[in-house]
């Protein structure tokens, strides 16, 4: 089933965005087991994202294929130490305290991070993120801190937003991305899309999706 689903979805996912810029698939993997992880990256899954660094630490050498390793949940700053040197791409940096921490952990155990800011498009108060009007600006003060490369943006779309609504949140996303990409061509990540919108998403100018449920089916929360 799992092989099924990785074939539909990567057929499904244009190779270019219509930007011209190459779409990056990430498995979103949070529950589940190193086995169905491996199984879809035999399938040919190449990018990999967990959301919790306990699963993360206990996944990690069991992961076969040597896929990409994204981290794309919350993260406490307490935490950032089992992580470091092990995530390619932190794609939920959404404070700044938590990229000054980072930086600072990245620099002390000799590695570089790569980071994505993650931006709370709909502004709901439930989630994280920094707000559309403050990206530029925090852009400036963490593009400065030693360890961190700053390589983009990432953001979740509302739950039960109209399509519409969905494409002027993607269409705002890829302004933002456009005016960071305008000082720093460094930049070549957004990461907008899940399941149930990422063609929509990508059709708007994202070049990165992450995708849980459309490759594992529905969640058994453990
Ligand atoms: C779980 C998760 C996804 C994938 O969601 P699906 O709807 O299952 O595709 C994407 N991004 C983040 C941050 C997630 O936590």
């Amino acid at each position: 089933m799992i092989e099924e689903n990785v074939k539909k979805v990567l057929g499904n996912v244009p190779e270019f965005n219509p930007f011209g810029e190459k779409v990056t698939v990430v498995a979103a993997v949070k529950y589940q087991t190193p086995e169905d992880i491996n199984r879809a990256v035999a399938a040919g899954i190449r990018d990999i994202g967990d959301n919790h660094v306990q699963e993360f630490r206990d996944k990690y050498d069991q992961i076969l294929g040597n896929p990409v390793r994204h981290f794309i949940g919350g993260l406490q700053t307490n935490k950032i130490k089992y992580l470091l040197g092990k995530v390619d791409l932190y794609q939920s940096v959404d404070r700044q305290r938590l990229a000054e921490e980072l930086s600072k952990k990245s620099a002390a155990a000799g590695v570089r991070s790569d980071i994505l800011l993650e931006v709370n498009i709909g502004g709901e108060e439930t989630k994280g993120g920094f707000a559309p009007e403050d990206v530029s600006a925090a852009y400036k003060l963490i593009r400065d801190l030693p360890a961190l490369g700053v390589r983009g943006l990432m953001a979740m779309l509302p739950l039960g937003a109209s399509e519409a609504e969905n494409i002027r949140l993607v269409k705002q996303m890829r302004g933002l991305y456009d005016n960071l990409r305008s000082y720093d061509e460094k930049i070549n990540c957004l990461s907008v899309g899940m399941s149930g919108d990422y063609e929509l998403c990508i059709d708007n100018g994202s070049n990165m999706v992450r995708i849980g449920t459309a490759f594992f089916g529905a969640r058994d929360r453990k």
